[in-house]
């Protein structure tokens, strides 16, 4: 029995679209191609109703 347990690569911010990868290499997010607003405090479509991402 193995089950595998994707986290999240990728988010966006419902409030201002900003859209985040993760970086594996910083353990981090970096901004992927939308910054969005830099004063917004970003409300992330992953949280809570976070779907495994598939291929
Ligand atoms: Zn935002």
């Amino acid at each position: 029995m193995s089950v595998t347990i994707t986290p999240p690569t990728e988010r966006t911010c419902e409030l201002c679209g900003r859209v985040e990868r993760w970086d594996e290499d910083v353990e981090g997010w970096r901004i992927d191609e939308e910054p969005g607003d830099v004063y917004c405090i970003h409300d992330w479509d992953i949280n809570g109703t976070y779907a495994p991402f598939q291929e």
